[in-house]
């Protein structure tokens, strides 16, 4: 695979909801976009442009589209749904504005959650690595509903590394934070995509896209203009 293969390629993706028999709902209109390994993306629109849509899509959450998709030169709609949960599972993190934590549960126990599908000897060894690197090592035997909200999302960002995935995926993750968190929050993401991760990472406020690469604007089911720094 040459270096310049885009880790997410996306051409002309259509995503139609269908409510009802006579009720549709067309959410993507001819979405296109790449993604190279390294990159910081942003993904920006207002409520009902259709950011979470696409992310299910690029998350392998969604496979029901038109267009073509392939991850790391891979077209994924060739794939069994079984081959599809192991390489989102394998090489994709996901961050929800919601922090989708266990409650009663600990830290450690909640970065652990996604070796659980398939173990192995050092689960334990990058639960505590993970933990390490979002500064959380003194709380990792509290549970979760003990911490801050700001805590919790480091908490989710731990999980989500824990399988070292290539890509990390965030819909709007600053979303229930207040100001001095979500910068902090936002910091963190910078410094994982310093070492190497991949990100495209969703909001409506210019602020927090401010710390990608690389702006995208969806308006209405399509991609407005781009915007290059
Ligand atoms: P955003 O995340 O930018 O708010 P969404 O992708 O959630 O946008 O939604 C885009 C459009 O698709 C909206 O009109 C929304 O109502 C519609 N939509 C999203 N999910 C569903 C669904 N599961 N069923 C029907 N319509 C949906
Ligand atoms: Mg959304």
């Amino acid at each position: 695979m040459p270096a310049s293969t885009p880790v997410i390629e996306l051409k002309d993706i259509q995503k139609t909801y269908r409510t009802s028999a006579n009720v549709e709902t067309q959410a993507l209109k001819g979405v296109s976009m790449s993604v190279h390994r390294g990159e910081f993306v942003a993904i920006m629109g207002s409520s009902g442009s259709g950011k979470s849509s696409l992310m299910s899509i690029i998350g392998l959450l969604d496979r029901h589209f038109e267009g073509t998709y392939e991850l790391d030169g891979q077209d994924i709609t060739e794939l069994s749904d079984n081959d599809l949960a192991e390489v989102r599972s394998q090489s994709i993190g996901f961050i929800f504005q919601q922090f989708n934590l266990l409650k009663r549960t600990t830290v450690l126990e909640n970065v652990l959650l996604p070796t659980t599908y398939k173990s192995s000897s050092d689960d334990e060894h990058r639960a505590l690595q993970a933990i390490k690197q979002v500064g959380l090592e003194k709380y990792i035997n509290n549970h979760t509903n003990q911490l801050s909200g700001g805590q919790m999302q480091r908490v989710a960002i731990a999980r989500a590394l824990i399988m070292n995935p290539s890509i990390l995926l965030a819909d709007e993750p600053t979303g229930n934070l207040d100001h001095a968190t979500a910068h902090e929050i936002m910091e963190l993401f910078k410094a994982i995509n310093r070492q190497g991760t991949t990100i495209v990472l969703i909001t409506h406020e210019d602020d927090i896209a401010e710390y990608a690469g690389r702006k995208l604007s969806l308006y209405d089911g399509q991609f407005k203009k781009e915007t290059t720094r």
